[in-house]
């Protein structure tokens, strides 16, 4: 599928010396280490809706790492998919007399030129999971043959024969190091699953299944749903779990650096992932997990339920600076929980003119005579600041902070600045935190 397009990102002289992340499975910061390639994947939107701020977050957090990693002298591999069918797509679809080909179609497009205005690098490869499918397929016909996947017999208006994955055989199935058991990604407990199972897609009561933790792998083919050709297992349209997992073993080397996503993702869907790929390869999905916070509305949870939705689109609609968005979320840790508010949204705005004020006061050829009051603090200081900040777990705000006192210090003085020091501070803020001045 199309992906949306990328900016150009600014060279920068130098490049950063280390990158430290929060590894969700490992529960701690790990060193990512220096490779000439790294690789990312990132769980993609449900295209039910438009992008609210939660996405936006999320898309803008590992748009931080890719622009770690590029700094470092990295090439990035990232995918992202998208889940264009799945019961909530069909389900708004249905309560909204909309086709849900149509319906996805819409969502896809706005989420791209959502993720274009915000300068969110694109991926190198978008994947929907309709597409995916007769890669998926065969995927499940081997986890049915190796034992680690099941067919359900019909109960209760459901037809017989959806397959869904074993936990317990899969966990049971080697004692390598590196080999996955339920909870490796995630530390839950059991009773923790279960609530997040319930609360999330999963459905624990589901007759006939081996275990209640057990995911759904296939669906099959019912009265007034889409399906499509699944060979040996029947018509029917894939699991969310699986879906991931089988566009990010295609794409990306295994196991590939980072799978990231927002923290709702932790389990069950990246848990399960994590089993599928070694259930099916004996290689780990991924070396590292990581997740971005949660983004609620004046202290509340942001959600369709609650109607407190905050969308991108509908803030540019209102003509706000898709500028002054990415950085309201920056001024916030990637792995915290934040509400947006409009005060935090002044201040954005209010912090992207200073910045813009300080670079424009960058006009003079040269360098400000020796006898010129206090000298503005060096624009090679800034970027130095900043790639310290991004390094250690892309602390976004501590850039930002790096920032403001160099604007603070160009804005304070009489002198003019030399214009190489105004592009460099403006190619610095463009390039790391992607917020273009
Ligand atoms: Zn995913």
């Amino acid at each position: 599928m199309k992906s949306w397009s990328t900016r150009p990102v600014p060279e920068l002289p130098g490049s950063m010396p280390t990158l430290r992340l929060f590894d969700t499975a490992a529960g701690g910061l790990v060193d990512i280490g220096q490779q000439p390639e790294q690789s990312m994947y990132v769980c993609g939107i449900t295209p039910y809706d438009a992008t609210h701020m939660g996405h936006a977050a999320s898309y803008v957090a590992f748009d931080l790492l890719n622009r770690a990693w590029r700094d470092a002298g990295a090439r990035v591999a990232y995918v992202q998919n998208v889940t264009d069918v799945d019961d909530p797509l069909l389900e708004r679809a249905t309560a909204t007399g909309v086709d849900w080909r149509d319906l996805a179609a819409s969502q896809i497009e706005l989420f791209h030129t959502d993720m274009d205005a915000l300068n969110v690098i694109a991926p190198d490869h978008y994947i929907g999971a309709v597409e995916a499918i007769p890669d998926i397929v065969p995927a499940i016909e081997q986890l049915i043959a190796d034992g680690l996947a099941y067919r359900v017999e019909g109960s209760d208006g459901d037809p017989d024969g959806d397959v869904y994955y074993d936990v317990e055989a899969a966990g049971k199935r080697s004692d390598a190091t590196d080999a996955w058991t339920l909870g490796d990604v995630s530390g839950l407990g059991e009773a923790e699953m279960l609530a997040l199972f319930a609360e999330r897609g999963g459905d624990p009561a589901r007759a006939g299944k081996r275990q209640a933790l057990d995911p759904l792998l296939w669906r099959v083919a019912r009265e007034h749903e889409p399906s499509w050709p699944g060979a040996t297992l029947g018509d029917g349209r894939p699991g969310w779990h699986i879906e991931c997992t089988v566009i990010a073993r295609k794409y990306l080397p295994a196991p590939f650096t980072v799978q990231g996503g927002g923290s709702d993702l932790i389990f069950p869907h990246h848990e399960m992932g994590a089993g599928h790929a070694y259930s099916l390869s004996g290689v780990p999905l991924a070396k590292h997990y990581a997740h971005a916070g949660m983004v609620g509305l004046d202290g509340e949870k942001m959600s369709k339920s609650r109607g407190n939705l905050v969308l991108v689109s509908k803030l540019r609609a209102a003509g706000e600076d898709p500028a002054a968005i990415r950085l309201a979320i920056l001024a916030n840790h990637y792995r915290s929980d934040w509400s947006w508010t409009d005060e935090t949204f002044t201040a954005a705005k209010e912090r992207l003119e200073r910045w813009r004020r300080a670079r424009s006061r960058a006009t003079v050829e040269l360098a400000p005579s020796a006898e010129s009051a206090a000298e503005p603090e060096s624009a090679l200081g800034l970027l130095a600041a900043m790639r310290r900040e991004m390094g250690e777990d892309l602390n976004a705000p501590g850039a930002i902070a790096a920032v403001d006192r160099w604007a603070e210090s160009v804005l304070s003085g009489d002198a003019d600045i030399p214009v190489a020091e105004g592009t460099l501070m403006a190619n610095a803020v463009n390039a790391l935190l992607g917020v273009e001045l």
